[in-house]
């Protein structure tokens, strides 16, 4: 069965403040284009700084909760609008999203990944990568696997696999188990924010990968 939303774990880790750089980017992106993944990140902020503070006082960092909500409060209007792109589909990415591509955008360009396929590498901190795909429709990566975790967020248009089919907003979750082979829907141009890592990187300690993957 598809994975069409990210596993509660892992959002968990975002409203305390524990994901790698990438994997905040990821989620904030699906935020603004999911309600389900908004309610559920809402849930579990209500919920978790009490319990956090009853299995690890030291666990949440100071200002965390702020940290998020101040993240929830941002709006596309706070940003500024003075590093334009020039790239009209990037400029109506989700604020996260659009934010980090422009950043990338002033010192790299999309960079041929095979037929109809176009990569742009998102400056984040920490091990986790986080990469823009493009993907022309009909077109797709070739089949792989995965040394790794790689969590799929379709930002605009659809792309489907072996798995199911992944329109925006939703998250493909592939364990480094999963070889699949991820081909743009017919229709508009797909956008992806990939993020990939290490098993354990997304969210430290809380391993919820390995979970996710014995469950
Ligand atoms: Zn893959």
């Amino acid at each position: 069965m598809a994975t069409h939303l990210l596993p509660s774990d892992l959002l968990y880790a975002y409203a305390a403040g524990h994901c790698a750089p990438a994997m905040r980017l990821l989620i904030s992106t699906q935020m603004q284009l999911c309600d389900e993944t908004a309610r559920r990140v809402e849930e579990l902020e209500a919920l978790g700084g009490a319990l956090l503070e009853r299995v690890e006082p030291t666990a949440m960092s100071e200002g965390a909760l702020e940290t998020v909500l101040a993240r929830l409060d941002a709006s596309p209007a706070e940003t500024s609008g003075s590093t334009a792109a020039n790239d009209d589909d990037v400029e109506a990415f989700p604020a996260p999203l659009r934010e980090a591509a422009r950043e990338a955008l002033k010192t790299a360009s999309w960079r041929f990944a095979g037929p109809g396929i176009r990569t742009l590498t998102l400056p984040v901190d920490g091990h986790a990568k986080a990469e823009l795909l493009r993907i022309q429709p009909g077109s797709g990566a070739p089949r792989h696997g995965h040394k790794g975790a790689e969590i799929t967020l379709v930002v605009r248009g659809a792309f489907r696999d072996e798995t199911g089919v992944y329109g925006a907003g939703d998250v493909s979750v592939a364990s480094p188990d999963v070889e699949h082979r991820p081909i743009a829907e017919p229709g508009e141009t797909c956008y992806a924010l990939a993020v990939t890592d290490a098993p354990l990187a997304f969210t430290g300690a809380l391993g919820w990968i390995q979970r996710a993957v014995q469950a």
